[in-house]
């Protein structure tokens, strides 16, 4: 999942209470956020939308770049 990359999440985070970016509280915090994915245990986690939610989406699209060229270096595809 996305926000893998960012490290391991803080109970607030994997509950979907606080930013998976930039830590940021939204009991306490009036800030829009977007859901990115669900932790462990299976709760939606969310960022802020915009320089959060860009962060982990370019994340993910670095990731899939990574995975797309692992897949094919032992496929032999293309
Ligand atoms: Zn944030």
């Amino acid at each position: 999942m996305a926000f893998e990359a960012f490290g391991v999440l803080t109970p607030a985070q994997a509950d979907g209470l606080a930013c998976v970016v930039c830590d940021a509280d939204f009991l306490r915090v009036a800030v829009a956020h977007v859901p990115v994915g669900r932790s462990d245990t299976g709760s939606q986690v969310f960022a802020c939308k915009g320089a959060c939610a860009l962060r982990v989406a370019e994340e993910v699209e670095r990731l899939v770049r990574e995975l797309r060229a692992a897949a094919s270096e032992d496929g032999g595809a293309g």
